[in-house]
């Protein structure tokens, strides 16, 4: 690696990179050559590649031996451009070092400014610039950032109690301020700065052991080397993680030619946007500071000043915009806005600073945006001209698509909120309410028009209807794909689960969370942001994410450049009616069982309950004729709901003890319809305890032993669709067998089909019902053994929960309990239940593809798990070939996206 370039320059208008070379020089370096490309007057420096981070980390944390030299060489570079030398006495040039990771990570890695200054440097410099409050005030700033940076971060000193260097020299900064009775940092004069820069070095050697290097060349040495160091400071790692960054890709170093925002009125400082972040209105908006140096704008040191009158609210209005005080700099300012928007195609984030009335940019990058933003300015750089519709498709993350169908919390709200205490974020969106214990207070207090959290240790199927009423959900335990997370999603239902320092306590309706002294009691006003899983305390305002008009206009576009077919997991017509208005293509996964849950649920579950705890054939026929039309009268109407459109039913999978009736009343009305004692209801209930229901008598296994219950499914399906043709109406229904494990299942339920499918038709006096068959796949033998089960099957639909659950062993109602620790430690890159293992389970799902088209090239192969909404599992899912994914009503325009940017990066 000794003949690699390590260093590019820019400056006066030439760079040596440019905008596409982000990877090499990270997002900041290649936008700032690129700027000089533009001929934008960008100070002069070069930038250090982020290979040569990935040396450092090689090399036992050591910079490569060649690299000093060739910065010495670029230094000379932007000498000879600025007029001005490095660690001069009469004429020195300061420079920053700065982070820039390939992708923008705001605020996460560390950036070092005033480099150069020392006691050979300050004195040329003051006469120089005949401003010697100026210098002393660069000075003090450069010893705090280097301090805290340089010799006490990079180097692993920080302490615990928060008390590092930083906060140490803040207090004495405020201590002297207090002392003199100044208010803001603006009133030190310079002999006040020079004496606190002389202090704030005595408390960095004594507190750090370490003298302040009063040394140019060693400060910029020192600061490379922390920069890179920062690529793994705790911010930054965290930040990866949540962004999905990998760690391999380091950060790039800047060394650039400082400007001065601090050298009084004609200087200033700030930061902007080329159009409204939060709304995507075409306005240019930003703040600004005057007598200011870079980072005073961010950290709110001061109450920066609105840009200009697009920017002036109820908060700033009353104070200068830059439009206002230095109108000729804003047009200018104004000017490389338009030159950046057309160059970069894009919104923009841009940081400049002004030195006496002289404007640079400091840097661009495309700028972080909410969903609504997004879309809106997708939609109108399309209608401008400025990019394609393929661009326009690209622009909105999938995940954000979610921010325009939930009420949110006000961003700007939720910033001055304490997080009481966190959880997994399972159902997106945010809600207010009070706190209710039990699913029936729930619906007691919707009824009297409350708004409420149904807060449990975890949610079973008897709570459904109190999770309806709820505005959220938040229970102490379960995953991402435990029952409250799944149907809260299928309801577009804010939710938060496994918030595991949640001790609840059923008797007193409370529930104290661990490690503070914070007690949640019945009635308490809590907000949950089900996107972020943060409970607060109190109501946080709510926007509204009201229907944007262009909504509709952005997704039709999107599905032009669509190829993977999306369906939704509905159980009922009005989640199969809401699925199809977020255009679903049908439906990849009806579950029978819910018609036992919920509301209008009671004579079906009793039905049900009976048809399970009957002795022998006989019973259990009479049983499930008495089923029949509530079956039937669902299937029918979700298939009308869905009309002209493909549904799968899958046949009943209900671990059967989730349905044994406990209480009393329940078990004596049944024993009364089965005309046994009460004893002997309890005991046929006992009867079907499993030790490892996940793994029990359910499924097709539930078929085997009582085939019966297949044949009444299979008879509601076919006999629905025949009335609906007779009513001129177009049913595609697609039997699915789920837990199959053997193609003999297959076999076997297909003969009760053929049956079926026979009687009905000549019953009904009709030719033929378009059909298919299939199964789920879900069990890895089944996927080991893919070629023999399509012999059989039509389709196939991955489970991909249980094909997870499966292949991990991972228990999906219990892996709150472990996983958030194998995510810390990185032992896995994300929750397997939410994103695809596309490592492991992929190679499953991929392998079962390419067998089961081996005996059956038509073999149509979709997913119906949770994964089937999650925009990275839709892109491997589109990669795989499959015929279409199946999700969640609600994440349906997510899944269309996903599956349109998909196939727009894979040149398809
Ligand atoms: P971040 O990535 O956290 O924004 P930056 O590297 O952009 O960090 O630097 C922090 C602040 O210092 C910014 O406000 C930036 O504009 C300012 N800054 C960086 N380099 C210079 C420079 N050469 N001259 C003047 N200000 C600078
Ligand atoms: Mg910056
Ligand atoms: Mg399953």
């Amino acid at each position: 690696m000794s003949n690699i370039k390590r260093v590019y320059s820019f400056g006066a208008k030439k760079a040596e990179g440019k905008a596409d070379m982000k990877n090499l020089l990270g997002g900041k370096g290649a936008n700032l050559a690129e700027m000089c490309l533009l001929g934008l007057p960008v100070p002069a420096g070069f930038t250090i590649t982020t290979e040569v981070c990935t040396e450092y980390y090689e090399n036992d944390c050591q910079l490569p031996a060649e690299l000093m030299p060739e910065v010495w060489a670029a230094m000379q570079k932007t000498e000879e451009t600025m007029g001005m030398k490095f660690g001069d006495p009469t004429n020195a040039l300061l420079v920053s070092c700065r982070s820039g990771a390939r992708s923008s990570m705001p605020g996460m890695m560390d950036t070092v400014l005033n480099i150069g200054l020392s006691s050979a440097t300050i004195p040329g410099f003051i006469k120089k610039t005949n401003n010697p409050r100026f210098v002393w005030d660069s000075y003090r700033r450069l010893i705090m950032m280097y301090a805290d940076v340089v010799m006490e971060k990079s180097e692993g000193l920080e302490p615990s109690d928060g008390r590092g260097i930083r906060k140490q020299l803040d207090d004495m900064l405020d201590a002297f301020k207090h002392k003199k009775g100044y208010k803001s940092d603006t009133d030190l004069n310079a002999d006040d700065l020079k004496l606190l820069a002389e202090d704030f070095k005595k408390r960095v050697h004594a507190s750090l052991g370490q003298p302040f290097p009063d040394d140019a060349k060693a400060q910029l040495e020192g600061s490379i080397k922390a920069v890179f160091k920062s690529w793994n400071g705790k911010k930054a790692i965290s930040y990866r993680r949540i962004e999905g960054i990998p760690d391999e890709w380091g950060t790039a170093v800047n060394v650039q030619a400082m400007v001065f925002g601090n050298m009084g009125d004609s200087s200033a400082t700030g930061v902007a946007f080329t159009r409204n972040p939060a709304t995507g209105e075409n306005v240019f908006y930003g703040e600004w500071l005057i007598n200011a140096q870079g980072e005073d704008v961010v950290a709110g040191i001061r109450t920066p000043n609105p840009l200009n009158n697009d920017t002036k609210n109820d908060q700033n209005s009353h104070l200068k915009s830059m439009q206002e005080a230095m109108p000729s700099t804003y047009k200018e300012l104004a000017n490389i806005r338009d030159i950046l928007e057309t160059s970069f195609k894009d919104m923009l984030d841009i940081e400049f600073t002004i030195q006496e009335n002289v404007l640079y940019m400091l840097q661009c990058r495309a700028g972080k945006r909410t969903g609504t933003a997004a879309l809106n300015m997708a939609m109108d750089m399309l209608k401008e001209g400025l990019i394609d519709e393929k661009k326009a498709v690209t622009r909105v993350d999938p995940a954000q698509l979610d921010e325009l169908l939930h009420p949110i919390c006000d961003p700007a709200a939720e910033k001055k909120s304490h997080v009481v205490v966190k959880g997994l974020p399972a159902g997106p969106g945010a809600a207010v309410g009070k706190v209710v214990f039990t699913a029936e207070d729930a619906v007691i207090w919707f009824r009297k028009g409350e708004k409420v959290i149904l807060l449990r240790e975890e949610t079973n199927p008897e709570d459904v209807e109190g999770m309806r009423a709820a505005e959220g959900i938040l229970t102490a335990r379960g995953g991402m794909t435990s029952h409250a997370a799944l149907v809260a999603r299928g309801w577009g239902k804010c939710c938060i689960v496994g918030a595991g320092h949640l001790h609840v306590d059923a008797a007193t309706k409370s529930a104290k969370v661990a490690g503070t002294d914070v007690i949640l009691k019945e009635g308490d006003v809590i907000t949950l942001n089900g996107t972020k899983g943060n409970v607060y305390l109190g109501a946080i305002t709510l926007m509204d994410a009201t229907e944007n008009p262009r909504f509709q206009d952005f997704m039709k576009l999107v599905d032009k450049f669509r190829k993977m077919g999306v369906r939704t997991n509905a159980d009922t017509p009005a989640d199969a009616k809401i699925a199809r208005e977020y255009g679903a293509e049908g439906i990849g996964l009806f579950r029978t069982e819910h018609m036992f849950y919920g509301e209008g649920a009671d004579q079906p579950l009793f039905l049900l309950r009976k048809m399970i705890l009957s002795n022998g054939v006989e019973e259990r026929k009479v049983a499930l004729n008495e089923l029949f039309a509530y079956v039937k009268k669902d299937i029918k109407a979700t298939m009308d709901a869905m009309d002209g459109l493909p549904v799968t039913f899958r046949l009943l999978d209900p671990p059967l003890h989730e349905f044994v009736p406990q209480n009393a009343d329940k078990q004596a009305e049944l024993a009364k319809a089965l005309g046994i004692s009460v004893e002997a209801v309890a005991k046929r209930g006992e009867s079907l305890h499993e030790s490892n229901p996940m793994m029990g008598h359910r499924g097709v296994r539930l078929g085997v032993t009582y085939p019966e219950v297949s044949e009444m499914q299979i008879r509601a399906i076919f006999e629905s669709s025949v009335e609906l043709i007779k009513e001129g109406k177009d049913p595609h229904p697609e039997i699915m067998v789920p837990v199959t494990c053997d193609v003999s299942e297959l076999d076997f339920t297909k003969k009760i089909a053929d049956k079926v499918y026979g009687e009905v038709c000549s019953k009904f006096g009709v030719k033929a019902i378009d059909y298919k068959y299939g199964t789920m796949i879900e069990i890895p033998r089944a996927c080991l053994l893919a070629d023999r089960m399509a012999k059989s099957a039509e389709f196939f639909s991955f489970g991909t929960n249980d094909l997870t659950q499966m292949s991990f062993g991972f228990s999906r109602d219990d892996i709150g309990g472990f996983l958030n620790e194998y995510l810390d430690k990185k032992m896995l890159p994300a929750d397997p239940f939410q994103t695809i293992d596309q490592d492991g389970v992929g190679q499953l799902i991929k392998m079962s593809v390419e067998k089961g088209r081996a005996t059956r090239p038509d073999l149509k192969v979709g997913i119906c798990g949770e994964q089937g909404g999650d925009p990275a599992s839709v892109e491997f899912c589109f990669k795989a070939g499959l015929t279409y994914v199946s999700c969640s009503p609600y994440r349906v325009p997510i899944a269309r996206l996903a599956a349109a940017q998909a196939s727009i990066r894979a040149g398809k």
